[in-house]
């Protein structure tokens, strides 16, 4: 192997790897694989990952340049790089591309790995012989003080404010040094939330999955409930797993999932294990880690969009080095290494944000699963609403399903009523019966949420005298409505600009706004209800994290009134909410999108799920011009579930997913043309019978690979089975100036599809037609 070299994978759109030679004329060696590297690539500097040895590519050989090494050890080995290498195969994607999407954004631009442990101060041997000799003093009491041991920092900090300059003093005279603890990760409860006062660990600098883990508490007695029995049932279940085991942990809102997971986590801290969870975006809330915290008695690690890279980047380190030993985070958190790994949870497995919409576009759900395979640990998904594809998997006996079908505790189920407003006066889209039982609910003492699935003042402007409407210039889609009317915004490209004080067509003065968003039904309310407050949230007005918690604060505990988006659905426990208000939810009941019956139905039962959550009964009014819909009929008479099995039935009968799988081609560029002549080439290299040969051989050998959703389809194998819709305008035509354009691809075998991927998408690349645009595959699509 004298002319081994590294294959290094560089986050490039290139479905290749690049050749380097080790560093100091060294040999390249199989230990170097998955170790991060910085490279010369033309003019530039890129950091890869060494993806593989090999012999050089003999077009180049001659002219290689070395690598930096940027660490002595790999970042990626083991599970994580396995299960790595096989996501970019499943999504068609170059490797380099996925592993640099798996690193936080410091790691990923080369910065070396961060500190993550403890520092703190001792004696030298100077100081102590100097000690007894020292004059009084601040010095001196802090020198006393080391005496028996180093001190952490954050001890001094609460022992001895202001100990730094003393210190400063002694080091300056060579009687104390500075030194690195063990892991600041790895003692139970210290950190942010740490009482003060222990010492810490020894000063041995920690050493890669050598950390010491905390013992854990039991999380049971601290809120004074112990499970009730479908909660333990579930509890033990995962308890008792053994290796893989997907668990659908699918319970009513309310039911005490937490509790399910906090027993798990719990149980696999005992075990001296990693515990990953994932949760929603909107779910991570300050609330919840409380929770987490006071519960598992060790330090819960946090990882989502409000921190900045440097916080990201220690909590993946120290969760590499084994020392982070809880964490809870949202998508991208699916990318931790667990050397220690124990469990991984899911919560709101349905929710969409879970899948990455551009670049790496991923589902950290399907990943976790995978990553669970590979690691052979317990995974639970965890909703009240579970998607489709995981009910799916319940029922077809991959996934083991846990039911809780009651809520814990005193709450009951919501009452939910259908409020037929077909020829009822509304105002800002509210009906007067529903304004009635605003009334009665505020003046019980109760809490009211409005919801509506649209925020702004209103959809749209229109010209009452000529029917002009204000449109994007750039997406062709009407101009939302802000700013009680003063100003237009495209919720699709973020295009803003003031409303125009007349028709530009017409000059007349008669613009109106059409329908109603949460600003208008706000205000509305704030002049109905003037005696109470009436808190607004949607993205308008809750970017920040805080912003959610900081909007439920305002309200408290005194009657009020929630209006907002579907932010709402989640988040906060509100205990005296006893009224729901859903209005405007007609448009999803007639969508074009496959998908669009599931996602409402979920919003519905989410939504509904926040009355009553303490003792206080809750209702929930539905304001619909279709009470006769089979949607809401269904999901009134018998629940979520009822749906889903009429739903599953639908999409078994039209072969949609689960019942089929789907891969999307996209292409955009600056004219309409380019695209459609790109996806038309793409389709014919689809078409070609050889390469489609070609590809089902390939996927055969590559058929032990773990598969989130296996598929085994009876007669899915053939080449003829990939249906190819298109190509077609994207559902938005233009967006942001682009114009767009998608290529469908549908096979009842999953393995089918990918082998038709495998042999045309490498020669994507080389179209001649993928030079003049932007292009990309997403694979298992949740938006067509
Ligand atoms: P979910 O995650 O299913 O929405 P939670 O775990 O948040 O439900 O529980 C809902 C509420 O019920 C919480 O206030 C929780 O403290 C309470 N709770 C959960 N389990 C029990 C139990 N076994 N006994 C009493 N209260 C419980
Ligand atoms: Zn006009
Ligand atoms: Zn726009």
């Amino acid at each position: 192997m004298t002319d081994a070299v590294l294959k290094v994978a560089l986050p490039l759109p290139l479905p290749r790897l690049f050749d380097y030679l080790p560093a100091n004329a060294a040999a390249a060696n199989a230990g170097d694989i998955g170790r991060r590297v910085r490279v010369a690539f033309g003019n530039r500097q890129l950091c890869g990952v060494v993806a593989a040895i090999g012999a050089a590519d003999a077009a180049h050989a001659d002219a290689l340049k070395p690598v930096e090494w940027l660490e002595p050890e790999p970042l990626f080995a083991g599970e994580l790089l396995a299960s790595l290498r096989w996501l970019a195969r499943y999504l068609h994607a170059p490797l380099g591309e996925v592993l640099a999407t798996a690193l936080p954004a410091a790691l990923r631009r080369g910065e070396p790995l961060p500190d993550t442990h403890a520092w703190g101060w001792c004696l030298t041997e100077a100081g102590a012989t100097a000690l007894p000799a020292m004059r009084a003093g601040r010095p001196r009491e802090l020198a006393q003080s080391l005496a028996s041991g180093s001190r952490d920092e954050d001890v001094l900090d609460a022992l001895q404010p202001g100990w730094r300059t003393a210190m400063r003093t002694l080091r300056e005279r060579g009687l104390v040094e500075r030194v690195a603890l063990a892991s600041a990760f790895s003692s139970p409860l210290v950190g942010e939330d740490a009482p003060q006062g222990q010492e810490r660990g020894n000063p041995d600098s920690p050493s890669p999955g050598a950390a010491r883990h905390p013992l854990p508490q039991r999380g049971e007695g601290k809120n004074g409930f112990e499970l009730n029995k479908e909660q333990q049932t579930a509890a033990d279940a995962i308890r008792t797993a053994e290796g893989f085991t997907a668990f659908l942990l699918d319970g009513v809102t309310g039911s005490g999932k937490t509790e399910v997971y906090l027993d798990a986590i719990s149980d696999c801290l005992a075990r001296g294990k990693q515990a990953l969870v994932l949760v929603p975006e909107i779910g991570l809330t300050p609330q919840l880690l409380a929770r987490f915290r006071a519960r598992l008695g060790v330090p819960v690690h946090a990882l989502h969009s409000g921190l900045n890279d440097s916080e990201r980047a220690t909590t993946w380190t120290a969760a590499w080095r084994g020392e982070a030993r809880v964490i809870v985070g949202t998508r991208s958190a699916v990318f931790t290494p667990l050397p220690d790994a124990g469990l991984i949870v899911v919560d709101e497995e349905h929710d969409a944000s879970y899948k990455q919409q551009d670049g790496i576009r991923y589902h950290a759900r399907d990943f976790a699963l995978v990553r669970a395979r590979e690691l052979g640990v317990p995974i639970v998904l965890g909703s009240a609403t579970p998607s489709l594809e995981s009910l799916h998997n319940a029922q077809s006996g991959r996934f083991t399903h846990l039911r809780l079908h009651q809520r814990a505790g005193e709450a009951q189920p919501p009452v939910v009523r259908v409020l037929d407003v077909r020829k009822r006066p509304l105002q800002a889209g509210l009906s007067n019966e529903l304004l009635n039982a605003i009334r009665a609910a505020l003046d019980a003492g109760g809490q009211v949420l409005v919801f509506k699935n649209r925020r702004g003042y209103a959809p749209a402007l229109l010209c009452h005298d000529c029917g002009w409407s204000a449109q994007c210039r750039r997406c062709d889609r009407p101009m939302t409505v802000h700013a009680h009317g003063r100003r237009l915004q495209c919720h699709h490209c973020g295009f803003r600009q003031p409303a125009p004080p007349a028709c530009p067509d017409c000059a007349s003065l008669a613009l109106q706004p059409q329908g109603s968003g949460t600003e208008r039904i706000e205000e509305l309310l704030a002049e109905k209800f003037a005696d109470v407050p009436v808190v607004r949230i949607d993205r308008g007005n809750t970017r920040r994290r805080d912003a959610l918690q900081k909007h439920f604060e305002e309200l408290g505990a005194r009657p009020g009134i929630l209006v907002g988006t579907q932010m709402l659905a989640k988040g906060h426990d509100l205990p005296n909410l006893t009224l729901v208000g859903v209005v405007g939810i007609d448009e999803g009941l007639f969508s074009a999108d496959f998908r669009a019956s599931e996602k409402l139905a979920q919003l519905l039962v989410q939504v509904a799920g926040r009355a009553g959550r303490a003792e206080r009964a809750g209702t929930v009014l539905l304001q619909t011009h279709h009470p006769e819909h089979p949607l809401l009929q269904t999901l009134i008479a018998g629940g979520y579930h009822a749906f889903a099995t009429a739903e599953l039935a639908l999409r078994e009968a039209a072969g949609f997913p689960p019942f089929a799988h789907l891969a999307l081609l996209r292409a955009e560029a600056q004219h309409a043309e380019p695209p459609l002549q790109f996806l038309a080439a793409a389709k014919e290299l689809f078409l070609l019978p050889a390469t489609r040969r070609e590809g089902a051989r390939r996927a055969d050998e590559g058929a032990t690979r773990p598969n989130p959703h296996p598929n085994p389809s009876p007669g899915g194998r053939g080449a003829d089975n990939v249906e190819l819709h298109g190509p077609l305008p994207a559902p938005m035509p233009r967006r942001g100036g682009w114009h767009r354009s998608q290529l469908l691809l549908s096979s009842p075998g999953r393995r089918t599809l990918h082998a038709a991927l495998d042999a045309a998408i490498p020669q994507l690349y080389e179209l001649p037609e993928a030079r003049k645009l932007r292009w990309s595959l997403d694979v298992d699509p949740v938006d067509l």
